[in-house]
């Protein structure tokens, strides 16, 4: 085992929220900082050429290798959990960049009220609403708390939008700062008749930028030429936001701060209650001690709550009992294909970006009486142009083809590829006490390792809530023309074998006191005052909307505090 010289600070995790944490205190502060990250490095160059479908897209060559660590997963605490081989309902990323490199780049804000989502739904339906079994909590911060580093995060992107015609949304203190990308065909379609249904569409927020931006730290990167290959590519010509074209050239000014590719961080190491540093594993196989002053844990949901359990640092969640926090409030997106459209004519869906789109936040949050209906919450809805890749987009037939296979099935398939489209659903996910993470008893990675256990399920909220929203949606697609239109209910049970999204949150929530909380409201471990948890590992649910940008404007917040508050008083924050 090698020790290494002191780092002032060891950030755990080379993705958005390491790097951009890394590019804070390396541009505001002196300290030495080490960025520790398991994956490959990597740099814009790399996506020059070479847009496979085949290779990035369908064998996932930028995601995280399901045979060198993967999770073990089942529905309830009475099954047995068993290895996920390959993963499909979500995709982690892996090296510099980590799944910021293949994001889609949708960065809508979180709706205000889903902060204080436990007071406000009690507030206006009483407790007698709340699931089952729900472990809803506000977030300890509130929307307004966090809108000027939403605008910040906005302008280092330089998001794509326009504010004011989303009667839901929170406010804002800054217009976006470039104007909505184009609108696709298929996303006019459904804007003009969302819009003669009563329902109040505007583009989707959007990291692939609609025109050359320069933004604060000088990065100038130009506009999207909707090629259609942003989800789950890297953009070639830097056009969407990614941690490669973004943060590094920024960290590279900054000698103080190196990032460290190959190192698979395994423990954090404490002692009298303050964390010391970490130990990782390096690309030749050998054990590493980093010490540091400051330890922060920027691995994504998975990652964070693992390595927090391997430490040992904190009470693992126990749901027989109720009693722990490590593990619990786990989440995933309720995201599905939603409805699907089949027209008459051509859709034109082979360019577009990946957030080139069309929303309504209509039926989302509590934007609507939920008075009558038998579930709270609701769903971000929208019509993309995103691109239509040839094989995973092929195969979609309407449901007044009966053949299954043969001639006449390909000939449908072949007929309906660019003629039909699916309204996205993307739908909130509250958290219960019967799903959550904790370590698998049985099954270890290539170190010998438990591997992190998911047990997580779908309950009748989010059923009911994507049945009603289908329906509404499917009316849609008749005003907009399509000729047979198929809304789906979201499958019985939970499926790890079908793409839903990288939205997993929770874990490692935030809260305003030790008693319902891993982190405080600075996302500082209540515990361990020199160590900080980042992403959405800290999200008390799973909002509607994408992740990212909240993401982002926390990072900027604790980053904060970090250079203003606590290197001035170290200790705890809250
Ligand atoms: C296909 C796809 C599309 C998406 N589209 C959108 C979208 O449109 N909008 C949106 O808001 N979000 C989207 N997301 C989600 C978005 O990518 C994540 O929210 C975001 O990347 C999270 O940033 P992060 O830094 O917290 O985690 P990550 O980007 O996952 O970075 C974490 C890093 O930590 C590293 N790491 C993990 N464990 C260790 C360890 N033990 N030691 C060292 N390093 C470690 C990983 O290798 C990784 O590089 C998408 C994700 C995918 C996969
Ligand atoms: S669609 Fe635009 S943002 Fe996406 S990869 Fe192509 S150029 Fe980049």
């Amino acid at each position: 085992m090698k020790t290494l010289p002191r780092a002032d600070v060891a950030i755990v995790g080379g993705g958005w929220a390491g790097l951009l944490m890394a590019k804070e205190l390396g541009a505001r502060t002196g300290l030495s900082v080490v960025v520790l990250e398991r994956g490959a490095p990597r740099k814009t160059a790399d996506y020059f050429e070479g847009m496979d479908e085949l290779d990035y897209a369908i064998r996932l060559r930028m995601m995280q290798d399901a045979s060198k660590e993967t999770v073990t997963f089942r529905h309830t605490s009475k099954d047995r959990a068993l290895p996920v081989r390959q993963f499909a309902s979500f995709l982690p990323g892996t090296g510099v960049g980590g799944a910021g490199e293949h994001w889609t780049g949708i960065t809508p804000r979180f709706l205000p009220d889903c902060f204080e989502i436990l007071t406000r739904t009690v507030e206006r339906y009483g407790a007698g609403r709340l699931p089952e079994n729900h472990s809803m909590q506000d977030w300890g911060i509130t929307y307004a708390e966090l809108e000027p580093f939403y605008t910040r995060a906005e302008k280092l992107l330089g998001i794509s939008g326009k504010t004011g015609l989303d009667p839901f949304e929170g406010p804002h203190s800054a217009e976006y700062p470039t104007p909505p990308q184009r609108t696709g065909y298929f996303p006019s379609l459904f804007r003009d008749a969302a819009r003669s249904l009563g329902y109040h569409p505007s583009p989707v927020p959007s990291a692939n930028l609609s025109q050359a931006y320069r933004n604060p730290d000088g990065i100038v990167r130009p506009a999207c030429t909707y090629c259609g290959f942003c989800e789950r590519f890297g953009c070639m010509v830097g056009a969407k936001a990614q941690p490669t074209n973004m943060l590094l050239p920024v960290i590279a000014r900054h000698k103080s701060v190196t990032v460290r590719t190959g190192a698979n961080v395994r423990r954090v190491l404490y002692k009298d209650g303050k964390a010391t540093g970490v130990s990782y594993v390096d690309a030749n196989g050998e054990e590493v001690v980093q010490p540091a002053d400051l330890v922060v844990l920027a691995s994504w949901t998975l990652n964070n709550t693992r390595l927090l359990l391997l430490s040992k640092i904190g009470e693992a969640y126990d749901a027989r009992s109720g009693t722990g926090h490590l593990g619990r409030n786990f989440t995933h997106q309720a995201t599905f294909r939603g409805v699907v459209l089949f027209f008459d004519r051509p859709l034109n869906r082979f360019m577009g970006s990946g957030a080139c789109g069309v929303a309504i936040r209509d039926l989302d949050g509590d934007s609507f009486d939920h008075g009558p209906l038998n579930f709270i919450r609701g769903a971000y809805i929208g019509a993309y142009s995103r691109g239509h890749p040839p094989i995973g987009s092929f195969g979609v037939v309407p449901p007044s083809v009966k053949a299954t296979w043969g001639s006449e099935w390909k000939k449908a398939a072949m007929d309906a590829f660019d003629c039909a489209a699916n309204l996205g659903i993307s739908g909130e996910h509250l958290a219960y006490r019967t799903n959550y993470l904790d370590l698998d008893p049985t099954y270890r990675d290539s170190h010998g390792d438990p591997l992190l256990r998911m047990t997580m399920d779908w309950n009748d909220n989010e059923r009911n809530m994507i049945g009603f929203v289908s329906a509404k949606m499917a009316q849609v697609g008749r005003e907009m023309g399509a000729r047979e239109v198929v809304a789906a209910a979201l499958p019985r049970r939970y499926d790890v074998n079908t793409y839903r999204s990288t939205h997993l949150q929770g874990g490692t929530i935030m809260g305003v006191n030790p008693g319902n909380s891993v982190v405080n409201p600075w996302l500082q471990h209540w515990r361990m005052s020199n160590l900080f948890v980042l992403g959405a590992s800290t999200f008390p649910q799973n909002p509607s909307g994408n992740p990212t940008l909240t993401i982002l404007a926390q990072t900027l917040r604790t980053a904060d505090a970090i250079v203003d508050r606590y290197l001035k008083h170290p200790g705890l924050l809250a």
